[in-house]
């Protein structure tokens, strides 16, 4: 019994931010001396083949494999966000009856899968795991506080503040309990600001978080002294709840005690390595980096003000823009003069950028972004005050946390992206409001790096995950 080794099966849902996190995690599990499976869809495992040394990361660890699976959309859907729920959809009714396959005759094998660990909004992973009786835990990649949000659905129908009224969009929100005297109308996750309960994205977000109580856990990427108050909340419904992270940081420290393997980057895109070498040339704390994540798209024009304010606040920039995030080509036009001669002098653009390694850069003085989670984390991490323009889903909620809970961040959440206001909140960020946000964002990234070291929360919880998928891979009875 001592001897045999759990094989874990992870299925993270096909974007980016679950599969930096599941990535990670599997790593961790690796290292555990665990055997591991990545379940990718082929659509991504050929992006990340493409553009990352993914193979050469997990070569030290045999018992590590990528197998791949369709996610059942034809060869060019763009899989963006305005058609999330055709991917959603296409997983539930194509991928579900593929990975049920796939497990049954995997039971036959000898080094079958003892336990999964499954993406928290691909619950059908429960239905087959029960099905085929291996234990599953639930890995949830978003903050607590959105998740929470998400389990006071029904509460909020109750008190009538869903679907989603007319009015004060700066009325406080009392039906999620523990944000009563902080989160207004505005920030709700997008998914919540619907004029229905029978909206398909509503219906979806429910069930699959009121689905979370039927695995034997829930895996966060968050840390205690970040979210503890919303994740006592949370434990009354759910009691086992590991809290990891952030992972990336707990996984580096992890390796620094092992000499052999690296934590290289599991990307969709090619990153663009020459931003670093244009950081190097930059003064400590001078540089604004700007994303908005692997999702979220701007108009033409929302670029164009952008990347005036940029331009007009006078600060050294670091702006990635994805090929595929600008919506509205039709209209594309020149470039203003004035926008070429400013990006020359102080600004730097990339379709992609090795994004941790740009926050940990000494250079870098704050991040505009869009809030999205992994994001969030690693910008808590490296100490770096953020600008949040969240785009959609828990990005809403997410940076309304770091203005008014965490206070190491401005939002500028329904504020047009004019650009005297992008101006206006670059410099206060970077200059009028600079020392406060930075005292913040210097105290919770030392409570990060606490969590992550030999015997903080994360560290510990990490263990106890391990033991636990452990005595569940193999019951004693
Ligand atoms: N990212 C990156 N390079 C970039 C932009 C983003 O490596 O140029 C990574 C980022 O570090 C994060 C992920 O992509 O881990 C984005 O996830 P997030 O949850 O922030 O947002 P999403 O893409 O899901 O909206």
């Amino acid at each position: 019994m001592e001897n045999k080794v759990p094989h874990v099966l992870l299925l993270p849902f096909p974007a980016q931010g679950h599969i930096n996190s599941m990535i990670n995690l599997a790593q961790l599990l690796c290292l555990a001396g665990f055997h591991v499976t990545f379940l990718n869809t082929d659509h991504n495992h050929d992006r990340l083949l493409r553009f990352t040394d993914i193979q050469s990361r997990f070569s030290p660890w045999p018992g590590f494999r990528f197998r791949t699976i369709s996610d059942g959309l034809p060869v060019g859907h763009p899989r963006s966000a305005d058609r999330f729920m055709e991917l959603v959809d296409s997983l539930r009714t194509h991928m579900k009856p593929l990975f049920r396959e796939m497990l049954i005759s995997n039971r036959r094998e000898l080094d079958a899968v003892t336990f999964i660990v499954a993406d928290g909004i691909m619950m059908f992973a429960t239905d087959v795991a029960d099905e085929v009786g291996i234990p599953i835990l639930t890995f949830r990649t978003i903050s607590a506080c959105s998740f929470w949000s998400y389990f006071c659905i029904p509460g909020l129908a109750e008190n009538g503040e869903l679907p989603f009224p007319d009015g004060d969009m700066n009325g406080l929100i009392k039906g999620v309990p523990g944000m009563e005297t902080f989160l207004r109308r505005r920030d709700l996750p997008s998914f919540l600001r619907v004029k229905e309960l029978n909206i398909p994205s509503l219906q979806f977000i429910w069930t699959e978080t009121q689905n979370t109580t039927r695995s034997a856990g829930l895996i966060l990427n968050t840390f205690e002294d970040l979210e503890s108050p919303i994740l006592s909340q949370i434990r009354s419904h759910c009691p086992n709840i590991y809290t990891v992270g952030p992972l990336h940081a707990l996984l580096k420290s992890k390796l620094s005690n092992n000499n052999n393997s690296s934590s290289s980057s599991s990307s969709l895109w090619k990153e663009d390595n020459t931003c670093m070498t244009w950081l190097d040339s930059k003064p400590p704390k001078s540089v604004i980096y700007v994303s908005f994540g692997s999702y979220a798209t701007v108009t033409r024009d929302e670029m164009l003000e952008f990347w005036h304010g940029l331009v007009n606040s006078q600060k050294s920039f670091l702006w990635v823009i994805r090929p595929d995030s600008i919506t509205g080509k039709g209209e594309e036009g020149q470039i203003p003069a004035e926008l070429e001669e400013g990006t020359r002098k102080r600004g730097f653009l990339v379709e992609w950028a090795p994004q941790v390694e740009v926050l940990a850069h000494p250079a870098v003085a704050a991040f505009l972004t869009h809030s999205g989670w992994n994001s969030t984390v690693e910008s808590v991490f490296a100490g770096v005050p953020m600008i949040c323009w969240p785009f959609f889903a828990d990005q809403q909620i997410n940076s309304r946390f770091v203005s008014e809970v965490w206070r190491d961040g401005l939002d500028m959440k329904d504020l047009s992206c004019s650009r005297e206001t992008v101006e206006k909140l670059v410099r206060e960020v970077m200059e009028g409001k600079r020392e406060e946000l930075r005292t913040s964002s210097n105290k919770i990234a030392e409570f990060a790096r606490q969590s992550v070291g030999v015997g903080g929360s994360s560290w510990n919880n990490l263990e106890r995950l391990i033991e636990d998928i452990r005595s569940m891979s193999f019951p004693l009875h």
